[in-house]
């Protein structure tokens, strides 16, 4: 395709046909009728350079309409859902010490092909993925030079964009300072987003750790506690649809970013906080030329159906090595959730590994201090012990370092490669199955390689990674292979830390199946079927929410590995029906389907796993939830099981026949699971 990099903007013969180029609009106008234009549009009070070159492209099915412009020298693209403007015009662009890519910019060229890709990647919400979009190359040149290209795929469901930031002369490198990328959410829309919290404050100065509470359907305009928000952020477009933006494909190559608002409708992507990591390294990128940094995400619906079922995280990433070995995933033991610190020792975990191997489970959790309270050599006593039984483990590490105050250990570990390895040469000599790392220090570049330094060591040898006190993964389970899931949550632990958690889990439940789940694996750690979150089951913060609610929640949370926050006590004191579901849940899944549901409020989704279809809900309304569900997944005369709860949150499970309609109601508190026999 011709590029127009050589055209005069200036001269008045491009009045021309150039409907490969610049969509549905003229590219270039005489200067009377740039007068008129002009005149018309300052009228109508929608400013717009009559100068600008405008590129429009489509998603493959037509429904998604991507505009890029160079309005004024600012480089900026809008989106629209059908016939409405999802995202309007909204800057695009970076600041580098190399040159500032903001003003003085010219749309120079725009390539547009199609991409189709398929993929497998079992540690997601979708077992196999067919992905098509249509890509657009858009060239911005400064001062007659091409200084970057915006690179855009818009799918039936997503919009994203990223930039390729291109050497100049001699220079081969850069610093990324800032980038404008914005998203303007049109009037009217309400917002549902998870602030950002300040550097070092929290326990032991650990944050920010993407572990803040979720406003709901409030207005445009805020910012957060001042810092703007984490990623993924979920908006509401009056009654038009849903926007969810995001980022994907970040790495050691560049920092993790968050949104900030500018005012308005107008949001931005912000570099990380300078005080993150005790106030050391750049909030800025360093970067080799050519780079790409990492893709801006946009999921639009007019329903929750195309957030819930995206796969645009995974779709724009490529795995950056290969598995060493087939990885085991699946179901877990967990002591610390309902036992703490004190029951990381060693015949506490012999009886979890016995709980486990009771449970047809695949692991056990041994979490912090255990370098103290068990020692090296009966950890592999116990690792040779599991593996009798067919119970891998996987072991807590401190991530410091020198980023937070956290005390835990095992600590200085996992932060510098030649101890990492040393540590690691060791689990696999003790059959060590992953770790969970914890206490990282924010989203800064040194921070995102050690994420990554830690991954791809662990794959050398054989070692599953699960981060807390982290960020969000963005794209991970698909760069690497070894990677599990992540924090980046309100998770379990809130609920033994305060009964306020626990009175608020059927809301956040709610939430995240629409927001924090829909972008990566979630490491909550939850499913409890304890009444208190004590060993003894008669003390501490006490559970709101059913046991049939447990059940649905360990559908509703995606990680192909689970450490469910299940005890001993449970194989007598929890119904059968509840210790046989936990039994059989699977942790893998082929097909996610979104049927209804509000963000706090409740959610009803279908997992696919094989031939097995799992409808799942939970409400969080004081309103009981009664709804009629379509049962056509199963097919005509399957036996079904229908696990639901009464008025006072007691639960049975009853057979039904498929091939009709069932109606149900879940009360506050309360859950839903429907699966096949
Ligand atoms: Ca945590």
């Amino acid at each position: 395709m011709p590029s127009l990099q050589n055209f005069d903007t200036k001269d008045e013969a491009f009045s021309h046909n150039c409907s490969y180029f610049c969509g549905n609009k003229p590219i270039k106008h005489n200067r009377f009728m740039k007068k008129m234009i002009l005149a018309v549009l300052v009228l109508a009070g929608t400013w717009s350079s009559a100068w600008a070159t405008e590129k429009t492209f489509n998603s493959p099915d037509g429904k998604l309409t991507v505009v890029v412009e160079d309005q004024n020298g600012i480089a900026t693209y809008r989106v629209s859902q059908g016939t409405t403007v999802m995202i309007e015009n909204s800057p695009l662009g970076l600041d580098t010490n190399m040159g500032n890519y903001t003003t003085d910019l010219t749309l120079a060229s725009c390539e547009v092909k199609t991409v189709k890709e398929s993929y497998d990647l079992r540690t997601i919400k979708q077992s196999h993925v067919d992905y098509e979009a249509t890509e657009a190359v858009c060239s911005f040149e400064k001062q007659g030079k091409k200084v970057m290209d915006v690179i855009f795929r818009v799918s039936n469901r997503d919009v994203a964009f990223r930039y390729r930031i291109l050497p100049q002369r001699d220079t081969k490198v850069c610093v990324v300072n800032e980038e404008a990328s914005g998203f303007t959410l049109p009037d009217g829309t309400t917002t549902f987003l998870c602030p950002q919290s300040r550097p070092m404050g929290g326990f032991a100065r650990t944050s920010p750790s993407y572990e803040t509470s979720y406003s709901y359907d409030e207005p445009v305009g805020k910012n957060g506690w001042g810092e703007g928000y984490t990623f993924p952020c979920l908006f509401r477009v009056g009654d038009k649809g849903w926007v969810l933006l995001s980022e994907t494909g970040v790495d050691g190559s560049y920092v993790a970013s968050r949104l900030l608002n500018v005012q308005g409708g107008l949001y931005k992507i912000g570099f990380p906080q300078q005080g993150e990591g005790n106030g050391f390294g750049s909030t800025s990128a360093a970067v080799s030329l050519p780079c790409e940094t990492p893709w801006r995400t946009i999921t639009l619906g007019t329903t929750l159906a195309n957030i819930v079922e995206t796969t645009v995280p995974f779709d724009l990433v490529k795995p950056k090595y290969e598995a060493s070995q087939p990885y085991i995933y699946g179901k877990g033991a967990w002591s610390w959730i309902i036992g703490m610190d004190s029951s990381c020792n060693y015949d506490e975990q012999k009886r979890y590994i016995d709980f486990a191997a009771a449970m047809g489970y695949q692991s056990v959790l041994i979490d912090a201090f255990w370098d103290r309270q068990i020692g090296y050599d009966k950890i592999a006593e116990l690792a040779a012990y599991g593996k009798t039984k067919g119970v891998g483990l996987f072991l807590w590490y401190n991530s410091n370092g020198s980023w937070n105050d956290a005390p835990q250990t095992p600590i200085g570990k996992m932060d510098k490669s030649r101890q990492r390895r040393a540590e690691m040469a060791w689990m696999k000599k003790a059959g060590i199955r992953g770790i969970k790392v914890d206490f990282f220090g924010g989203d800064k570049q040194n921070m995102m390689q050690l994420y990554e330094d830690i991954l791809s060591d662990a794959n050398d040898f054989g070692i599953l990674c699960i981060f807390h006190g982290c960020t969000l993964p963005r794209g991970w389970e698909r760069m690497y292979p070894n990677y599990v899931a992540s924090e980046a949550v309100l998770a379990s632990e809130n609920l033994h830390f305060g009964q306020g958690a626990c009175d608020a889990e059927a809301r956040n439940a709610a939430t995240h199946a629409f927001i924090r789940n829909v972008v990566g694996s979630m490491d909550f750690g939850g499913s409890t079927l304890n009444k208190f979150y004590s060993a003894d089951n008669k003390r501490g913060t006490h559970r709101v929410t059913s046991d049939v609610y447990a059940l649905a929640t360990a559908v509703l949370f995606q990680s192909s590995v689970q450490h469910f926050a299940l005890a001993p006590n449970n194989l007598t004191d929890a119904p059968d029906w509840a210790i046989d579901f936990m039994k059989n849940v699977p942790t893998t899944w082929d097909e996610v389907k979104s049927i209804d549901g509000y963000p706090g409020k409740y959610a009803l989704i279908a997992r696919r796993a094989g031939d097995h279809w799992f409808i799942v809900g939970v409400n969080a309304d004081k309103q009981p939830l009664k709804t009629t569900l379509d049962l056509s997944l199963y097919g005509k005369g399957a036996d079904l099981l229908l696990y639901g709860d009464d008025a006072q949150l007691n639960g049975s499970v009853k057979t039904i026949k498929s091939g009709k309609k069932v109606t149900v109601t879940i009360p506050q508190n309360g859950g839903l699971v429907i699966v096949n026999k």
